[in-house]
């Protein structure tokens, strides 16, 4: 065991390696405020999610320090062996999620963004259940109807939310989208429309609260398009080590 006077030199070297994280997310926050400004209501709230695939519970501690208070986990594996050495912060799920997995993450995560199958949120409600608890969720819109990605087509959101909302311990709560590279401004509009339509209907357990789109290519186009949670991994992080798989 270190004495504290031998850990605080310590603490310091590694704030100073850590120094341009603070200068990242003071240039994402200046740029969602700018675009809040020039689109937005004054009294929107945007969230910043921080996306830690690949990254050091170290430097997403240090993240924590400066302000963030959301993480984002796209792998079971992955996160079970960092989340013990987090500070406390909230922590949704945002990548594809194995049913089978659903289990590990069901009482580490306040919501899971990646649902795009009834059989997936029948899994979750599952085990929702058997933990007394009900698991906010998104649905996410494959919105560029892109081969390669995971996502539900815009056309069949509805009928998959309404399926979905006679579950119980679900609780529909809005839509996530990974748009394609370089998408035109449409694409962002039509996701816009789409969630303020489910949203009118004022469907019974079907809310629509939470638009998760932008990443950091995009993030500043979509917040102009309604977006109220960013998630943000190499703006904030700097590039990851590792490729993804
Ligand atoms: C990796 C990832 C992000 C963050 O991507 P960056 O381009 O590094 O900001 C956001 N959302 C999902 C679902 C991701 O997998």
């Amino acid at each position: 065991m270190k004495s504290l006077q031998e850990q605080q030199p310590t603490q310091q070297i590694q704030d100073k390696k850590f120094e341009y994280l603070v200068e990242n997310y003071k240039e994402i926050c200046y740029n969602i405020k700018d675009s809040k400004s020039k689109y937005r209501d004054a009294e929107d709230n945007i969230r910043i999610m921080a996306v830690t695939k690949t990254v050091d519970p170290m430097l997403i501690n240090f993240a924590i320090d400066q302000g963030i208070d959301l993480l984002g986990e796209n792998r079971v594996q992955e996160f079970l062996s960092k989340k013990d050495l987090y500070k406390p912060c909230e922590v949704q799920f945002i990548g594809h999620l194995q049913t089978n997995k659903v289990k590990y993450i069901i009482n580490d995560v306040s919501q899971i963004q990646s649902v795009d199958s009834f059989k997936l949120a029948a899994e979750i409600d599952r085990q929702a259940k058997k933990n007394k608890k009900t698991m906010d969720i998104l649905i996410e819109v494959n919105i560029g109807d892109e081969l390669s990605k995971s996502g539900i087509s815009k056309n069949d959101v509805l009928e998959l939310a309404k399926r979905i909302s006679e579950l119980e311990n679900v609780r529909i709560n809005g839509l996530m989208a990974i748009p394609p590279i370089n998408a035109d401004d449409c694409i962002y509009g039509n996701l816009q429309e789409l969630f303020k339509e489910i949203g009118q209907k004022k469907l019974n357990r079907i809310n629509m609260n939470v638009l998760s789109v932008g990443m950091s290519g995009d993030y500043k186009k979509a917040v102009q398009y309604g977006s109220n949670l960013v998630r943000i991994g190499t703006k904030l992080f700097g590039a990851r080590k590792y490729l993804e798989v």
